[in-house]
Formats: structure tokens, C-alpha cells, sequence
């Protein structure tokens, strides 16, 4: 597990940037969300101001998911580019969020970051509620799917004008 002790980092620099691979291992995705498979390569900047810590997190990877629909697996890009604020949470009971806020993670302990956790976090927003492995995914109860042989292929005119091209002798010696 790779954590970042920010105040130790901070004694002795101004600015922290490092790039690291996490492994599906590192990460621990939750298994009924989706697979990873690959490792992650994660690109961190972290800077400090007197709130706490802004995190510039480039992030590559992707997820294996179950189409809700269709149920078909499928791959989706993860990759992403996202600023956060990192702060102590609030002593105050209520905490008011301005719109600004809504990058900001509170944590118990921000001085010590947990790289995984933090990447996993961002991986998981990016997951749709319903994942569709296409938008217009017809889905398994479609005909198409459950009859989808060739004799529906021979309905298909696109498969018709191929055919027929084919078939065509013009085209067939059209280069000599
Ligand atoms: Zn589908």
C-alpha cells in the first residue's frame, strides 16, 4: 500500500509529484462494480495551502463491466484527469459547501494519503449507474439476440448490398 505522509513531505519540500502503477491488487475494486485487470498508472501532484492539500491526479486505466442490459462483458476507459482538495474535517457540526467544495475530499487524517484509496475513490465515480456496454445496447430480450442466426442476416440490407456486389460481374472484374 503506498501512502503519503504529506506532513513529513511537506517539511522538506514545496511541491510532491511522483508516478506509480497500481495493480488490481493495490486498488481492491469492488467486484460487484467491475474487474481491473491491468494495472493503473497513476501520474500525483500534490501542493499545499492552508486548508490542507490540492491533488492534481492523472489517471489511466480501465475496467471490465457487466452490461445491464445485455450482460455481455465489456472494456470501459477509466482514464482521467481530476483536481481535488484534500482537508481536515470541519470541527464545526455542520459544514456548508459552496460550489467550489465539491472537489474536496475530507479526510480524518489528511497529512497521510493512501495513493490506493484515493484512486479508487475517482475510479469508481466514473462507473454508470446502469453501465451499457453501447448506447443503443439492445439488450438480451431483443429478437435480434435471441434469433440473431443468419437467417436474420439475410434480412440485414447491408448483407444484401454485399451480397450483390458479389455477385455482380461488373465489379467482380472491374480491375481487369
Ligand atoms: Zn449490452
Amino acid at each position: 500500500m503506498i501512502v503519503l505522509n504529506l506532513k513529513e513531505i511537506f517539511e522538506r519540500e514545496t511541491r510532491f509529484e511522483g508516478r506509480y502503477s497500481l495493480s488490481p491488487q493495490d486498488i481492491k475494486f469492488p467486484p460487484d462494480i467491475g474487474e481491473i485487470k491491468e494495472p493503473v498508472e497513476v501520474y500525483v501532484e500534490i501542493t499545499r495551502d492552508d486548508r490542507g492539500y490540492n491533488v492534481h491526479l492523472d489517471i489511466k486505466g480501465k475496467v471490465e463491466l457487466e452490461c445491464s442490459r445485455c450482460l455481455e462483458v465489456f472494456e470501459k476507459d477509466l482514464s482521467q484527469t481530476k483536481n481535488k482538495h484534500i482537508e481536515r474535517y470541519p470541527v464545526e457540526e455542520t459544514i456548508h459547501l459552496s460550489p467550489e467544495d465539491l472537489d474536496v475530499s475530507f479526510m480524518e487524517e489528511p497529512d497521510l494519503i493512501s495513493l490506493e484509496d484515493l484512486v479508487r475513490e475517482e475510479l469508481i465515480l466514473e462507473i454508470p449507474m446502469k453501465p451499457l456496454c453501447r448506447p443503443d445496447c439492445p439488450g438480451i430480450d431483443s429478437p435480434h439476440l435471441l434469433f440473431g442466426d443468419l437467417e436474420d442476416r439475410r434480412e440485414d440490407p447491408r448483407f444484401a448490398i454485399l451480397k450483390n456486389l458479389l455477385r455482380d460481374p461488373e465489379v467482380k472484374d472491374g480491375s481487369t
